[in-house]
């Protein structure tokens, strides 16, 4: 956890425990420099967020999202780094985001309440320290699942999988669960989707929980430990082959009848990268609105992908307009690898 004293202040506030999202994520953010010689942040992206129940709208299923930087005064390099108040309901009310008095009041409300008379301050080293402290330990899997396998073809997960291309075959090989309960509501009712270790193919170290449909969370992807950081979705299947098609998430992956790596988010990390220099030839094939919806993860992205040519050969894919890797399939995929780069892909 980033920021273990703001999670303590939301916990007495709520009077619950707080879920936490992307967690060890750091945000991004810009800084101005203030008059005053302290920098103030523009937050672009949360990073690590605290979830609890809305009480501003009366939400029960944990929607209010309060980024680890919120009211952060962060002491790096000696200096201060003044971070704004990021928070916001994904519930349809919209607790957060707007100029209305009831808005304004319910912003002044959280802050009085979490930093008023307190200021939140932390030096960078200690975010770091609890970054690392953390990575070892481990979130539970979902307490109560199903394997998808084992399900009718009419139950709501299967037939979700059924729709998108996936086969049962495909189904009961990756293990695909389906989440019956959790304590964290936001999990129940999931598309679980088990990883394993680079090690031990046998060894379930997390995963990504799918909604099947919108469930007002405003989040599709809820990640189970800090897989993204250590593994590649499919990768046991692919790893003595020289060549590998990298797309985002578990869903394409099995689109892809398996003959995928999922990087599990938009972004590379180090050990990804080091599986990923094993392979000979590389397609990336990621999500085009990519490039739209998240500039900055983009220009990142392409970075990393340039440092990734010096162990393999690159290429990226231009999918058709409107085209996510998971709608393509394999056939088509083939097809376009082939169209593109002259590259015959054998599995
Ligand atoms: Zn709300």
């Amino acid at each position: 956890m980033l920021n273990e004293k703001l999670y303590k202040r939301i916990e007495k506030v709520f009077e619950q425990k707080p879920g936490i999202i992307n967690e060890g994520m750091e945000a991004e953010y810009k800084t101005t420099r203030l008059r005053d010689g302290s920098f103030k942040a523009k937050v672009e992206v949360f990073g690590e967020a605290y979830t609890v129940n809305c009480r501003f709208c009366g939400d029960t299923r944990e929607r209010l999202n309060i980024s680890y930087t919120y009211g952060l005064e962060l002491v790096k390099d000696g200096k201060v780094i003044k971070f704004p108040h990021s928070w916001i309901c994904y519930n349809e009310t919209q607790c957060a985001n707007g100029n209305e008095p009831r808005k304004k009041k319910n912003r002044h409300e959280l802050y009085e309440a979490l930093i008023a008379g307190e200021p939140l301050r932390v030096d960078d080293r200690h975010l770091q320290k609890a970054k690392k402290e953390k990575s070892d330990s481990q979130r539970p899997l979902p307490y109560n699942m199903v394997p998808i396998a084992n399900l009718l073809d009419s139950h709501e997960a299967r037939s979700y999988l059924l729709n998108r291309g996936i086969n049962s075959g495909i189904i009961r090989e990756a293990n695909v669960q389906y989440i019956k309960w959790d304590p964290s509501p936001i999990l129940k009712g999931r598309i679980f989707f088990p990883a394993y270790s680079v090690e031990d193919p046998k060894d379930c170290i997390g995963g990504q929980a799918r909604y099947i449909e919108d469930d007002g969370s405003g989040i599709k992807y809820y990640t189970v430990n800090k897989l993204p950081s250590r593994s590649l979705y499919g990768y046991h299947r692919l790893k003595d082959k020289n060549f590998a098609v990298v797309v985002e998430g578990p869903l394409d992956v099995l689109a892809l009848k398996g003959y995928g790596l999922g990087i599990y988010s938009c972004a590379i990390t180090r050990n990804q990268l080091k599986l990923l220099s094993k392979f000979k030839t590389i397609v990336i094939a990621l999500d085009p609105d990519l490039k739209e919806k998240n500039e900055s993860m983009f220009g990142r992205l392409q970075r990393q992908i340039i440092e990734l040519k010096s162990a393999s050969n690159v290429y990226q894919l231009t999918l058709p307009d409107g085209y996510d890797p998971g709608d393509l399939g394999f056939r088509e995929m083939f097809k376009l690898i082939k169209k593109q780069f002259g590259i015959i892909w054998k599995v």
